[in-house]
């Protein structure tokens, strides 16, 4: 296959990267932009980038992403910087002839009490999770977006809607990470401090799927590559997990032997959000990378870099 120009906005997230460093692998030409030459909020200069560069392909990693504590106090940010990064790269590429387009959104688009495991056509059935609906919202109107510009102009844009994810290039700050990132840092801080106990937000019985952001990564070029539908399609690891195993799990391989306790005061969020990944494994994708295995590399990842 001829190599292709691959836009892929928000390379300098956790997302975003892993799937720079995969098109690289495969030596694709990948085109990026910098936070100081395009601001993605700015419509007129995200039109303009966009033309100028003509890729063949973009691929929309770019958002304002947060755990459950950000989501809660920054509303106005979630929402509008996530709609206005859509907005202005959907139409942008567009108008700049760019004939595929990937968007990522996240499995919180699917109503709180969806049916589990959530296929794809539970979206728009139920009220959203209300910690997240700022973001929630944002995505869908992404989702809705490709559609469009896929019924009025044929354009190829497809979306791909990922579970919760981790790995190298997380955010590790604890009042915006999500679970994982979080309960790595405390529980290392607390392994260090040689503390007795930890405190995990929640009651620890909300369950959660995770995946590998090294096998999105793979999905992202392998639907790029294999899927043209008008249905976004789902894409987890396949099995979940309650926060409390999982914060077991993270102690084990970090070392640290105290005690956890649940601080209930903290919001639990949704109860489950198990995604039906069916779709996507059918056409050929399937996760390689173990939780565990996952963890332990997303673990070395932090004490080379944040320690
Ligand atoms: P969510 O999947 O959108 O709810 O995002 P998060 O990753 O932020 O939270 C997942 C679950 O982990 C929620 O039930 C949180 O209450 C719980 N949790 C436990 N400890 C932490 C923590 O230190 N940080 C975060 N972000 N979540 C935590």
């Amino acid at each position: 296959m001829p190599k292709r120009k691959i836009y892929v906005a928000g390379h300098r997230g956790m997302v975003g990267s892993a799937i720079v460093r995969h098109l690289t692998s495969l030596g694709e030409d990948v085109l990026t932009s910098s936070r100081q030459e395009l601001d993605l909020r700015d419509q007129s200069s995200t039109h303009a980038w966009l033309k100028m560069h003509e890729p063949d392909a973009v691929i929309v990693a770019a958002a304002k992403v947060g755990g459950i504590h950000a989501n809660s106090v920054e509303p106005a940010h979630f929402l509008y910087d996530n709609l206005a990064i859509e907005m202005n790269l959907i139409h942008g590429s567009h108008e700049a002839g760019v004939d595929r387009l990937v968007f990522l959104g996240s499995s919180c688009i699917y109503p709180k009490f969806a049916p589990q495991p959530i296929s794809e056509t539970s979206l728009l059935t139920g009220p959203l999770e209300p910690t997240n609906e700022w973001y929630a919202i944002a995505k869908i109107a992404g989702i809705k977006l490709c559609q469009a510009y896929r019924r009025q102009y044929q354009r190829r844009f497809i979306s791909i809607m990922p579970c919760n994810l981790y790995g190298p290039n997380d955010n590790f700050d604890l009042m915006s990470s999500h679970v994982i990132p979080a309960l790595m840092r405390k529980v290392h801080e607390a392994k260090c401090a040689g503390a007795g106990d930890l405190a995990v937000w929640g009651t620890g019985t909300p369950l959660r799927e995770f995946l590998h952001v090294d096998d999105l990564a793979r999905a992202v070029v392998f639907c790029l590559d294999n899927y043209d539908e008008d249905e976004h399609i789902n894409c987890g690891g396949g099995s979940d997990i309650s926060i409390r195993e999982l914060a077991e799990t993270i102690c084990k391989i970090v070392g640290f032997e105290g005690r956890l306790t649940f601080d209930a005061t903290k919001p639990d969020g949704t109860p489950r959000k198990l995604m039906d990944s069916h779709r996507l494994r059918e056409r050929g994708w399937s996760p390689a990378i173990s939780l565990e295995e996952g963890l332990t590399n997303t673990y070395q990842w932090f004490l080379q870099n944040h320690t």
